[in-house]
């Protein structure tokens, strides 16, 4: 294999990732797969959230100057941001390219970036370099886009309220309500500009997705009809790269011991992510829903997680004397191997992507919370397509005891962990992701 040149020059991939944790996790990731497979890696990262890069010996990094310092970086400015972002970055990144171009000891095979960040394809394209688009959700939920553009083109949408819970036509199973965005309201025009960009190939030469061919299977049919080039399918990339320490929050390793002192499968765990808000009447439904569900939890309350002030202090009161030693509170948790833990037995998610595969590849099944995007559609594919969740319908306290302790929570378990025997059989030899991950290094190879 040409992996590294034949000749013991590795070629290098420049990896541009999306500077959020549930994007930036997943392309460090895949450095550390290629790196694996014989290339150099180079990461050309915003100031704004950069890895840091004594974490990562490997690679060598790049700093862009996205000037995006003193911007709100909360979810509701997003647009904002990565519009800064994409103007701000590519200077800087075509000054990087072309230095390293003109380097005759460097041998550039390509550059892999995530889709939101687009001035990488306009300085690709300009040098006349390769470009791969990492993909860092499911497919499906890439798939539920052309579903939204095909409403809005027929004038569908916006629906009255009442329609929120009718199937969307041709899109099993989701409902008008899983949409990325609401089908009540009509899409703001800038919106509609960054969705129609975000699912542009631009002028990509092929698609990489953190997916599993077995979980994705008809979305990933779908989308290959709209875009005609090759698709790598060689998730989960948390179990195909070796461990990385990827958090940009310090990780509270406390609860591990406090998990060791638990009854396996007897803890649920709680987390919503990186970047979703609640409010303060969300806040303490879950804190007394689990209280009352009378089982042990360990829960992150991350300082943002709380619109407006400061989430740890804002909990209820009497709530943490109530619970004591059955309930531990952390603001940032080793999630992976938290989930890999025989002490816990069940997650209260908002079902962001990573969670996901993250809780199904340790065979945890789910109580999906879902605030917004594709959240909406994990959690769908996880209560109706997988059976592997369970909604929080009613309450806190009556879906974490479904989940924990009725007969319809173990069956969920024991499809959760076929589940990971599946995605196992996927990364062996011979297994789906393990055969896309060689054709994409001969693939960069050829480049
Ligand atoms: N995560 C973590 N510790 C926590 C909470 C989250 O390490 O206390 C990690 C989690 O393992 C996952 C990422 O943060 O890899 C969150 O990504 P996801 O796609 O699930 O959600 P997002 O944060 O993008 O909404």
């Amino acid at each position: 294999m040409k992996s590294s040149s034949g000749g013991g020059r590795r070629r290098r991939v420049v990896l541009v990732p999306y500077p959020f944790q549930g994007h930036l996790t997943p392309m460090l990731q895949l450095g550390s797969i290629l790196h694996e497979k014989g290339f150099s890696i180079t990461v050309a990262h915003t100031e704004f959230n950069s890895p840091k890069p004594s974490n990562y010996p490997n690679f060598n990094f790049l700093a862009l100057s996205d000037n995006v310092d003193g911007h709100d970086t909360s979810f509701h400015n997003l647009l904002n941001v990565m519009s800064a972002m994409n103007t701000n970055c590519e200077p800087s990144f075509q000054e990087h390219m072309v230095r390293m171009l003109d380097d005759d000891d460097d041998d550039v095979a390509c550059v892999i970036y995530d889709n939101i960040m687009k001035f990488v394809d306009v300085v690709a394209k300009r040098l006349h370099l390769p470009t791969i688009l990492l993909r860092t959700t499911s497919a499906a939920f890439m798939h539920s886009h052309l579903a939204l553009f095909r409403l809005a083109a027929q004038n569908s949408i916006p629906l009255p309220e009442s329609e929120l819970e009718v199937p969307v036509p041709n899109v099993p199973p989701l409902r008008f309500k899983d949409l990325p965005l609401r089908a009540t309201e009509e899409i703001p025009e800038a919106v509609e500009e960054f969705l129609q960009s975000y699912m542009n190939i631009r002028s990509s030469s092929a698609v990489i997705w953190n997916t599993v061919e077995s979980l994705d299977e008809w979305p990933l049919q779908q989308l290959q009809q709209h875009w005609p080039l090759p698709f790598f399918t060689i998730g989960p990339f948390h179990k195909m790269s070796p461990p990385l320490p990827t958090s940009l929050m310090e990780e509270d390793t406390i609860c591990l011991s406090w998990l060791d002192k638990r009854a396996p499968n007897s803890v649920i765990y709680v987390s919503l992510g990186s970047m979703a808000i609640i409010g303060e009447e969300e806040l303490h439904e879950l804190a007394w829903g689990l209280a009352k569900s009378e089982q042990p939890f360990l829960w992150v309350v991350r300082p943002s997680l709380l619109n407006g002030s400061d989430a740890m202090g804002s909990l209820p009161e009497g709530f943490k004397n109530l619970v004591g030693e059955r309930g531990l509170i952390v603001k940032w948790a080793p999630q992976k191997k938290v989930l890999a833990h025989s002490a816990v037995g069940g997650f209260l998610s908002h079902c962001g992507w990573n969670s996901t595969l993250e809780s199904l590849c340790e065979g945890v099944p789910m109580v999906c919370r879902p605030c917004f995007a594709d959240q909406l559609v994990n959690a769908r594919y996880l209560t109706h397509v997988w059976r592997v969740g369970v909604g929080l319908e009613k309450s806190v306290e009556s879906a974490v005891s479904t989940l924990m302790s009725s007969d319809c929570g173990r069956e969920m378990r024991e499809r959760a962990v076929g589940m990971k025997l599946e995605i196992e059989s996927a990364m062996k030899l011979g297994g789906s992701s393990s055969d896309s991950l060689d054709q994409l290094v001969k693939f960069i190879v050829s480049l």
